[in-house]
């Protein structure tokens, strides 16, 4: 069946989804995620499938393998940072094996737009040791999430499918699948369940098992995917490419008569590589060209053997981070060298533009008390914006829900700053260590109700968690304070009391309570 008018990539995934059968779904919100999840939420009452709001990956994973265990096809949407935090069960699923298919969505930000890093989720493949599809097309997102859920079977572990914002808004009229079962909707593997056979063998066997039998599956696959595409129009220069920067590379090609000569191979499954598919094409061409977002993953697959024809990032001839067309055009124009070194101005806050905190943010009287102390721990969120000039409030943001164990390294008691979403994402954990292993932090919890640097999504309250944990944790409702004095007093209450609680040993907690104005 062909829908015949234009649809977006996110339109895409989620009626991929729905095709395909997927029964229950996690996410957790972050760019470029919370687009995709925003759609499944609000197209949920169809009936098709069940989905939830998690405050962390690896719970949200966790319950996806409980569903796939038990023989519903399940999905999982993390931003790339998330990849991180649900690593650990990730990183066991393929040896253990699952039953029905568990596609994890992997949101990647080339250019760092709303993120903390600018990491590249094809790498999990590789560690994981599960298929990656990086699709770069709207059909292809389509075609790659319908597949995946029937590799997974096939395979008995998850796969990963790696997209980005770009390719969510692309646009592209898409051909759908409709499978039936019994003249019925439905998977080509109804309700596959865990097999308890798996605990036979030994965590040893089990990874010889995934050698011996699963490798063997994943390669062939990749070498026969439909999702890699070659084209092959000269023998001078080749272009390899996957994700979305392989329809940039089109783009290129098709419109610029001067390169009509290069060749192109696209992969849309990275992870096992292609690796008879990329020699055969190496060898075809005497400069090859490696086009991918947003690290040098491939490149540095292949770039080992072919140190002298491979270029891409390494070689300067492309930028780190996200593709544009002028990128490739550049690279091209300067194929013949063996490095370049163009993209050397590393971005500041000042090339940019700043992105900071909104001027009338409920805390802001702490951040300007907060500008007088060194260190303090800060978390990912609204209080990381307040780290450059002219705020400096916080020092360190290392990770969401890191700031009170990172606290908890600094040699005299110090601040950890922490949202109530990164305090229900993972510093409850840090909380619990830094109580029970007697430290001396004071952690100032900012109590907005939302997470307001990804949607505005619900957060829970944990006031009662924490006061189980420190019972003399100072409540400050800070609107109420400002409205019945002013802005100068909130600062020296904060300001008094914070001086107090420093002079003070083991963990104190002020739990402020804000309206955001997001809320
Ligand atoms: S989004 Fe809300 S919490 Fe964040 S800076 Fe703005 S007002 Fe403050």
């Amino acid at each position: 069946m062909t829908i015949d008018k234009e649809i977006t990539g996110l339109e895409a995934i989620h009626l991929a989804a729905v095709d395909s059968d997927v029964r229950f779904i996690t996410a957790v919100a972050g760019y470029p995620i919370t687009a995709v999840a925003d759609l499944f939420f609000k197209e949920k009452d169809s009936g098709f499938y069940q989905i939830h709001w998690f405050t962390n990956e690896k719970a949200a994973l966790e319950a996806a393998l409980g569903a796939s265990a038990t023989g519903r096809r399940s999905m999982v949407l993390v931003k790339h940072v998330g990849m991180n935090v649900l690593a650990d069960p990730l990183m066991t699923a393929m040896m253990h094996t699952i039953g029905s298919g568990l596609v994890i969505l992997a949101g990647d930000d080339p250019g760092a737009k709303a993120s903390q890093n600018e990491q590249d989720s094809r790498f999990y493949g590789a560690m994981a040791e599960t298929a990656v599809f990086d699709p770069a097309t709207p059909q292809d997102a389509y075609d790659a999430l319908n597949r995946a859920f029937a590799l997974c079977e096939e395979t008995g572990g998850p796969v990963i499918m790696r997209i980005t914002d770009r390719l969510e808004k692309a646009e592209q009229c898409i051909r759908r699948i409709i499978r039936t079962v019994n003249g019925k909707k439905g998977t080509q593997t109804p309700g596959k369940k865990f097999d308890r056979e798996m605990w036979k063998y030994t965590m040893h066997g089990k990874h010889q098992r995934f050698h011996i039998f699963t490798e063997p599956l994943m390669m062939h696959e990749a070498e026969n995917s439909r999702f890699n595409r070659v084209s092959i129009s000269g023998k001078k220069v080749g272009i390899i490419s996957s994700g979305y920067p392989s329809s940039k590379v089109d783009e290129v090609l098709s419109t610029q008569l001067v390169y009509s000569d290069c060749s192109h191979l696209a992969l849309g499954l990275v992870t096992p590589l292609p690796k008879n598919i990329i020699k055969q094409f190496i060898d075809k061409h005497e400069c090859i060209l490696v086009v991918e977002e947003s690290e040098a993953f491939i490149e540095s697959y292949i770039d080992t053997c072919n140190l002298e024809k491979v270029h891409g990032k390494k070689s300067g001839h492309l930028p780190v981070g996200i593709i544009e067309k002028e990128h490739i055009e550049f690279a091209l124009e300067n194929i013949g060298m063996d490095k370049v070194s163009k993209y050397t101005d590393m971005q500041t806050i000042a090339t940019r533009g700043a992105r900071p905190i909104c001027s009338d943010c409920p805390f802001m009287s702490l951040y300007n008390v907060l500008h007088d102390i060194i260190p303090v721990a800060g978390d990912m969120g609204c209080s990381i914006r307040t780290a450059p000039e002219p705020l400096k409030a916080v020092d360190t943001g290392f990770s969401l829900g890191g700031s009170i164990a990172t606290a908890c390294g600094f040699p005299q008691k110090r601040i950890a700053v922490i949202g109530d979403f990164g305090l229900a994402h993972s510093g409850i954990i840090g909380l619990i260590n830094a109580v029970s292993g007697g430290f001396d932090v004071l952690v100032i919890v900012l109590r907005n109700h939302i997470a307001a640097m990804t949607g505005g999504q619900e957060s829970p309250d944990l006031l009662h968690v924490v006061t189980a944990l420190v019972p003399d944790t100072i409540l400050i409702d800070i609107d109420r304070y400002i409205a019945s004095k002013d802005m100068d007093s909130a600062k020296d209450m904060l300001s008094n009391i914070i001086k107090e609680e420093l002079k003070t040993k083991g963990v104190s907690v002020i739990y402020i309570e804000g309206k955001c104005i997001k809320s």
